[in-house]
């Protein structure tokens, strides 16, 4: 099989195939051409979206399990409790626990009864509804 690049159609074609020789199957090329760089289009405008999908990915890897100025009473409390940053329960979250006060936008918030940076969708098992 020889294969050359025919820059008429910008596709890669057999030479030996009827398809290079048969103006119709050429018109199959043109399409297949046009229809790929509609597609590479789409995928330029995908790419422009990647930025604020990538903002979305950063809002969810707020982390706040930072602990380190905490006594170790504070880190056990913490821990007895089971906080996670991630409530299991969606209906079940620090942002909206009685206890919960929130920080800045994308910021972690603070607990009145769990010492430490508190995530807005954390949870541990002092939860209580806000009223
Ligand atoms: S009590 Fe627990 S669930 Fe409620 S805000 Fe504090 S850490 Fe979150």
């Amino acid at each position: 099989m020889k294969v050359t690049f025919d820059f008429k159609t910008r596709a890669w074609v057999d030479c030996e195939s009827d398809r290079h020789q048969n103006p119709l199957a050429m018109n199959d090329q043109i399409l297949v051409s046009l229809r790929r760089r509609a597609f590479l289009r789409a995928c330029a405008g995908g790419v422009a979206l990647i930025p604020a999908a990538a903002l979305v990915a950063c809002k969810g890897s707020l982390s706040c399990n930072d602990t380190a100025g905490l006594s170790p009473e504070e880190q056990k409390m913490r821990a007895d409790n089971k906080y996670v940053d991630t409530s299991p329960d969606a209906a079940k979250r620090c942002d909206n626990c009685i206890q919960f006060t929130a920080g800045a936008p994308d910021k972690c918030g603070s607990c009145k009864v769990l010492k430490g940076p508190i995530h807005p969708a954390g949870f541990c098992n002092l939860w209580a509804a806000k009223g």
